[in-house]
């Protein structure tokens, strides 16, 4: 009988209400590993009562108590992380390494988090008034909801619960139906490092789920990442509905390559950033922008080292898994027909991948696609799969403005030896994170993550700073203890003296 992935609700597996199922791939397989619950609206109210209820002692417990659950799960999680690695490697289909290097990135959140109590401090100004103080607090929100892509289904939500946690906060996370056993794995680690009951929660789901997180009145805050339509929506409705949302939204990023770089850095980062995880990154490079007469050359540099790629099962000593679904790699594959039709030139064909592993898997090998016209859909379309096209452009100038006319804003890149261009590329492109001789820009967990324009819906960006802001609201207090010389009347709006 095939096993049936419950939601975690009040500190154990819980069955909820609805008998609504979807199937979880092994995508190296082919094959259905498992069933996980869709929870229904009454599965998520219930998940958010309970929240509700532990927050009533979970907000109030000291910050010392806090730091210690959080460091025991970075323990556990550190001591742990290759079993972590496994279960995520069987269920998206990321190459072991790459799953470890997720985790990785997933455990410097939760180290940040460990020193919240010097991030959260307050301020205080004594003295303000003759014998007035003020100062301020950070205090936690109440229930916060997480709805996570599959791409990323350790690290993204460790973007947010590891600080919504130590702020004092209650947690319902949606994960993604498509790998979600990881998320029932790190709620029982949660639990084993002294995390009481009902402050983490985990409902699986689709729409139906997401939707009654979006509007239950219980809910304060929702930190959604995923594709851009669904960010946008569910900003719309999360905020219509009285919450304060952050929702990260999809991507094309470009790599800019100007005359001057060094090409095999550049073919090196190319493959690196446009093939990893499949390309299934939110911060993978799908564009090569090279400035003539550069192309040509860096083509030959790029088609050499995918020839060295193995694609296969991650479980295995390959570089690239499969695909997410068989439906998603069949999208993904449809694009390189596309790619013919549009004009443009095919020069790796990932449909003629020999993958090292099971003849059902979601395979498609690395693709490299030269002179994509901009107005294919090669091109405007976040493709999310191992695809990386090549635009060729005339000047700096072009490639700025190239990059600046597209919808997105997560991530891009410059290669260069120039560093005045390099530091006038910072100061013109209009994206959230930028890379100087670096492709994937992903922000260390103390300075905070997000994307401009359709990347990211909200002020807030995820973990860092913002993120500490995001999961407290502050207060600001004006006291004064008296001491005998006080009183009188005064009408007047109050000024300091
Ligand atoms: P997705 O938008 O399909 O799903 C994200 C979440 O939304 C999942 O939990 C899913 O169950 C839920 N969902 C799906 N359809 C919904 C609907 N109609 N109504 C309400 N909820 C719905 O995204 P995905 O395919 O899981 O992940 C890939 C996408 O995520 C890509 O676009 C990628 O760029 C983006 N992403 C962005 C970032 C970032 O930081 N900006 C990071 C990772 C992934």
């Amino acid at each position: 009988m095939t096993e049936v992935l419950d939601h975690w609700i009040a500190g154990r597996p819980d069955a909820g209400s609805s008998d609504r199922t979807g199937p979880v791939y092994d995508p190296a397989l082919g094959e259905v590993a498992r069933e996980v619950r869709y929870g229904s609206a009454a599965d998520v109210d219930r998940a958010v009562a309970v929240a509700k209820e532990a927050f009533a002692s979970w907000g109030r417990t000291s910050i010392a108590r806090r730091q210690q659950v959080l460091f025991g799960f970075r323990e556990r999680l550190n001591a742990r992380k290759d079993e972590l690695a496994a279960i995520l490697t069987s269920e998206h289909g990321k190459v072991l390494s790459d799953a470890a290097g997720e985790v990785a990135r997933g455990l410097e959140v939760v180290e940040f988090a460990c020193a919240m109590p010097h991030l959260a401090k307050g301020a205080f100004s004594q003295n303000v008034s003759t014998d007035v103080d003020v100062y301020s607090v950070k205090e936690p929100l109440g229930v916060v909801g997480i709805i996570s892509p599959f791409n990323f289904p350790a690290m993204v939500p460790m973007w947010f619960f590891p600080i919504a946690l130590a702020t004092g906060n209650t947690v319902v996370l949606k994960p993604s139906e498509k790998d979600p056993s990881v998320a029932n794995w790190m709620a029982a680690l949660l639990k084993e490092s002294g995390l009481p009951d009902g402050v983490f929660n985990v409902v699986h789901g689709d729409k139906e789920a997401v939707d009654a997180l979006l509007v239950n009145p219980d809910v304060a805050s929702v930190s959604f990442v995923g594709s851009t339509p669904i960010a946008r929506y569910v900003y719309e409705t999360g905020t219509a509905h009285g919450k304060r949302v952050q929702a990260l939204g999809g991507a094309k990023n470009h790599m800019l390559v100007l005359p001057d770089a060094d090409l095999d850095l550049v073919a090196d980062s190319a493959v690196n950033a446009g093939f990893g995880s499949a390309g299934e990154r939110c911060m993978a490079i799908s564009v090569v922008v090279a400035v003539e007469p550069v192309a040509d050359e860096l083509i030959e540099k790029i088609r050499d080292r995918m020839g060295k790629l193995v694609t296969g099962d991650g479980r295995r000593s390959c570089d690239m898994g499969p695909l997410i679904t068989r439906e998603h790699r069949d999208k993904v594959a449809g694009y390189i027909d596309v790619a013919t039709q549009d004009g443009a030139t095919v020069v790796v064909d990932g449909r003629d991948v020999q993958p090292d592993g099971a003849a059902d898997g979601f395979w498609l090998g690395p693709t490299l696609i030269d002179k994509v016209p901009t107005s294919s859909t090669v091109y405007t379309d976040e493709i999310f799969g191992p695809v990386l096209s090549v635009v060729r452009v005339a000047s700096y100038a072009d490639g700025v403005e190239l990059i600046n006319a597209g919808p997105y804003g997560n991530g891009t890149a410059i290669f260069t030896n120039d560093g005045g261009a390099a530091r006038r590329f910072q100061r013109e492109v209009e994206v959230g994170m930028v890379g100087i001789n670096v492709p994937i820009p992903v922000p260390v967990a103390y300075h905070s993550f997000g994307g401009w324009k359709a990347s990211l819906f909200g002020d807030a960006k995820a973990y860092g700073p913002q993120g500490v802001d995001f999961f407290t609201r502050e207060k600001a207090v004006t006291s004064r203890w008296l001491d005998p010389s006080h009183g009188g009347i005064n009408l007047g709006f109050p000024q300091n003296s």
